[in-house]
């Protein structure tokens, strides 16, 4: 199918499809916290199937982003090769999603609250849909060892980030207050 003329037709296409397998190979030994210890790369194609299905997003850069946004957190990924491999927009926004791992992660939880205030509007969208995407995580299969308090505060620390990206896409924002209504 190499010489299929459509393929010209959506370059998005590729550049989201490369983003998906760069992720997968980079999370390839990550499974997820919750009970049913789900392979890594369930998460991100959770964030880009939520923003294209539930927010509407089209945009390919917004969905590569979403697809690599733990990379650079919880990979040995650096910001260099993401900029080399997908440009300096995608880098630039996996970069602002992503926390600061020397500091203490109570200052990181703070500063994803106050950071969410300036994000860049792709940044937002990567970010919501990964609050979803973490709350209904926590709803389905919870971290074992998480008592209800903390999981309570969880919900509260996701809404306040949330609350910071208000009027970014209503749909996602609807989906994000549903999800949130069912807080343990
Ligand atoms: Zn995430």
């Amino acid at each position: 199918m190499l010489n299929d003329p459509d393929v010209d037709k959506q370059p998005g296409m590729g550049l989201v499809l490369r983003a998906a397998r760069f992720a997968a190979w980079k999370h390839r030994h990550q499974r997820r916290k919750g009970k049913g210890r789900l392979p890594y790369i369930n998460h991100p194609l959770d964030l880009a199937h939520v923003l294209w299905f539930e927010g509407q997003v089209t945009d390919p850069i917004v969905l590569a982003a979403a697809l690599l946004h733990d990379t650079l957190e919880d990979t040995q990924t650096t910001v260099q090769e993401l900029q080399g491999e997908f440009g300096e927009e995608i880098g630039s926004i996996v970069m602002e999603v992503s926390d600061e791992p020397t500091l203490d992660w109570r200052v990181r939880k703070k500063l994803q609250v106050t950071r969410a205030k300036t994000a860049t509007p792709r940044a937002r969208l990567v970010k919501l849909a990964d609050k979803i995407c973490n709350l209904r995580s926590m709803i389905a299969s919870p971290p074992q060892r998480w008592s209800v308090e903390r999981r309570r505060a969880y919900f509260d620390w996701a809404r306040e980030v949330v609350e910071q990206l208000r009027g970014t896409n209503p749909s996602l924002e609807e989906r994000f207050d549903q999800v949130y209504r069912q807080r343990p």
